[in-house]
């Protein structure tokens, strides 16, 4: 790789890593000593629809933009280094990495020059020059560039497996104050073309084999956390619409990294707890996954989301008038709503009673965190956790590891534990 490709790699993989959909970019391990592996500039990991972990490159067309986002990085009133990669920069790029087997597939951003079209017209020619010219079959993620029309849009979902268009702030209100030269119907309009096609598409290849796939993965979007005021329920209110209104793959959450003094940002020593991303994450599975509403997690009572506990047990602690559940009677929908029961541990459960009683040895085996799940469960056994803590007791039993010490015998003795 020439010099001036290696530095442009350096800057545009940099710019790069704050789109958290490929989320492990910027590694810079070097390989020293004739070891194993080497992690470069630009490479990253996602996982495919099928589970399997695959690297991409991870890059920017360019970090040049007309748009000054306070939140950004690569706003045009930041004053870094820029570049810019021509269409044919990144197929080379590509190909070679690929080669190389450093790399099995791309994910390509972009700053916006000149427009939206004009952006969005050069990264759908980087990946058709890659499945026509190279008859590449890796893995593609295009972000969609807002205000692009419908004709590129679905250009990029013949050539792409899966395309995001960011939302970037959960809300209007904090759009306008950080990014007031964005209008969110310029996000709102690519995202429903795409739901639209995708679709049509997926019908179209039911009857008919030989039609083109289009966007074979989907659409995502990512939402900056922590630069505006927005609580957790705005926010995960936010992602449910998006998820019902698009029907989107993934929303990701990126905790706002604090780049700059503007007035309008959080300050540059206010980066956003981990731990608050990792809530957000586990509500979002939530209500993928374990039949949460939104509502039942987040509301105007309990607008954010504790961050001591997750969830599910922040939940479980507030309705504990709905437990304890036996589990060898209990539906699989209640089941998937006891702390420290996962989908699979679940589904574990309702397959095996039908064969026995289960009890805490066989509900340990199948893998339940018993730590939580025995202050909201009974089983086929003469004990039982007691059940009359109050959920303040619970959450400190939780949190301590310690453990209630008792438990109650059916028989109403108490014993040790
Ligand atoms: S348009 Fe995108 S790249 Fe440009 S400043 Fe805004 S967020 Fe950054």
């Amino acid at each position: 790789m020439s010099d001036r490709i290696l530095e442009k790699v350096q800057i545009l993989a940099d710019a790069a890593k704050y789109d958290v959909s490929c989320s492990s970019s910027g590694s810079k391990r070097q390989n020293h000593n004739k070891g194993l592996g080497n992690a470069s500039d630009g490479i990253c990991h996602t996982y495919t629809e099928d589970g399997r972990c695959v690297s991409l490159l991870k890059i920017l067309l360019t970090n040049f933009c007309i748009y000054d986002c306070a939140y950004c990085v690569t706003r045009k009133s930041n004053d870094i280094k820029r570049a810019a990669f021509t269409v044919q920069e990144v197929v080379d790029l590509t190909i070679n990495f690929y080669r190389r087997n450093y790399i099995e597939g791309l994910f390509l951003s972009s700053g916006i020059f000149k427009n939206a079209d004009y952006t969005m017209e050069r990264l759908v020619s980087v990946a058709k020059k890659l499945r026509l010219e190279h008859k590449f079959n890796g893995y593609i993620h295009l972000k969609s560039i807002p205000g692009a029309s419908d004709e590129l849009m679905h250009e990029a979902g013949l050539y792409a497996d899966r395309l995001s268009v960011n939302i970037e702030m959960p809300t209007e209100k904090g759009l306008k104050l950080l990014a007031p030269d964005k209008d969110r119907k310029d996000m709102i309009q690519p995202m429903n073309y795409l739901k639209e096609a995708i679709i049509l598409h997926t019908d179209e290849k039911r009857l008919l084999k030989t039609s083109p796939i289009f966007a074979p993965a989907g659409q995502t979007t990512q939402m900056i956390i922590g630069a505006t005021q927005e609580t957790d329920k705005e926010i995960m209110y936010a992602a449910d619409r998006f998820y019902k209104g698009f029907n989107l793959k993934r929303v990701y959450y990126s905790g706002y990294v604090p780049i700059s003094n503007d007035k309008r940002l959080p300050g540059l020593d206010t980066g956003v707890p981990m731990v608050r991303e990792n809530r957000l994450y586990q509500t979002d599975w939530l209500m993928r996954f374990y039949g949460f509403k939104v509502q039942e997690i987040l509301n105007d009572f309990n607008p954010h989301l504790d961050l001591d506990i997750d969830p599910k047990l922040s939940w479980a602690l507030r309705n504990l008038s709905l437990f304890p559940l036996d589990i060898n009677k209990a539906d699989l929908q209640l089941i998937l709503r006891v702390p420290g029961i996962g989908v699979q541990s679940a589904q574990k459960i309702v397959a095996a009673r039908k064969f026995h009683k289960l009890n805490w040895d066989h509900l340990t085996k199948i893998g339940i965190a018993l730590n939580k799940a025995k202050y909201f469960i009974v089983c086929n056994s003469r004990e039982i956790f007691q059940k009359d803590f109050s959920a303040t007791k619970i959450k400190q039993f939780i949190l301590s590891g310690s453990s209630s010490k008792y438990i109650k015998h059916n028989t109403e003795q108490l014993a040790l534990f």
